[in-house]
């Protein structure tokens, strides 16, 4: 099975720069569909320098209506209707962006090669937006000046993990398939021959969160508990917090402060300020709450699959 791969593709809050995009993060190999979580201006650039695939893109996540989340989706879909692109793309946001994106096709007589499904996502109450045997994306509202959500992907059934010993080499291929499935073993009359549990070991739920924008919300402990990695937006360090407070935005420290109470196995933090050149800084201030921080670059690849078995920073 490919790993899913996390792939950054902008960082800057509010505004992009020379060498930064503002917010979008792109998820690979899920049903082997990509799916991208906001798209910030000019997003479409590192979308195809990064791996973006427009025949592999089916589903976008957009947290909010400020233009750094979402304004990107314009040129986005265009490039897609001028490829060609057949595949339908389904978008999930807070009411509003149908409309908008509506107004701006229909301005420009556009009749688009592919159908898109929009699908308003609820802002002030946790729901599942959507589902399949494998994945579950919950939204959960966020803490901002306007209605914004979070999301929550989690993988439904992980695959078991077969415990291969020299009393194990003679159960036969087919038994350990069903086994690592979480099935135990019959005979025809009934009986028991082999326990799951005795010989496989249920591998933990991957899983990935989003949060942003927010200003330090104690509900995302919840929402976001035990999950593999955990993006939470760090606009400011704790030296501007008066700041932070003021535009709902929260400090690396805050962000930090959140993956320790979830209990998240990693912490990755993205939309800086440009008042920060150096974004070692922001690390540091984590690190001080929580040992695993990656700091969001463009073009940062992250395996999701290899981040949940391990425990610490690799
Ligand atoms: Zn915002």
């Amino acid at each position: 099975m490919n790993p899913i791969w996390l792939t950054v593709l902008g960082t800057a809050a509010a505004v992009p720069s020379f060498e930064y995009y503002t917010s979008g993060l792109l998820l690979s190999n899920l049903n082997d569909e990509q799916w991208l979580i906001d798209c910030g201006e000019g997003i479409q650039v590192p979308f195809f320098r990064y791996g973006g695939n427009y025949n592999k893109l089916r589903r976008i996540f957009i947290s909010h209506l400020h233009a750094d989340h979402y304004i990107g989706l314009v040129g986005l879909i265009m490039s897609m209707h001028m490829h060609g692109r057949k595949l339908p793309l389904t978008i999930y946001a807070p009411h509003g962006l149908a409309e908008i994106l509506t107004a701006i096709l229909r301005a420009s007589d556009t009749q688009l090669k592919y159908a898109i499904e929009y699908y308003t996502v609820p802002e002030d109450t946790l729901s599942t937006v959507y589902k399949d045997s494998r994945w579950e994306v919950v939204a959960f509202p966020l803490k901002h000046r306007i209605p914004t959500v979070g999301y929550r992907i989690t993988q439904i059934q992980q695959e078991r993990r077969f415990l291969a010993n020299e009393h194990t080499s003679s159960i036969p291929f087919e038994y350990i398939r069903r086994m690592k499935a979480g099935e135990n073993i019959l005979a025809e009359d009934g009986t028991l021959l082999y326990h799951c549990d005795d010989y496989t070991e249920p591998l933990p739920k991957l899983s990935f969160a989003y949060c942003s924008d927010t200003a330090y919300d104690e509900r995302i402990i919840e929402y976001c508990k035990e999950v593999t990695l955990l993006y939470h937006e760090a606009t400011f360090l704790e030296q501007d917090r008066v700041l932070a407070e003021k535009t709902f935005h929260s400090t690396a420290q805050e962000a930090a402060t959140i993956a320790q109470k979830c209990g998240a196995k990693h912490l990755l933090l993205g939309h800086f300020s440009y008042r920060y050149p150096n974004r070692s800084v922001f690390r540091e201030e984590a690190e001080r709450i929580f040992p695993s921080v990656y700091i969001a670059k463009e073009g940062m690849q992250l395996n999701l699959n290899q981040l949940n078995h391990s425990k610490t920073h690799a």
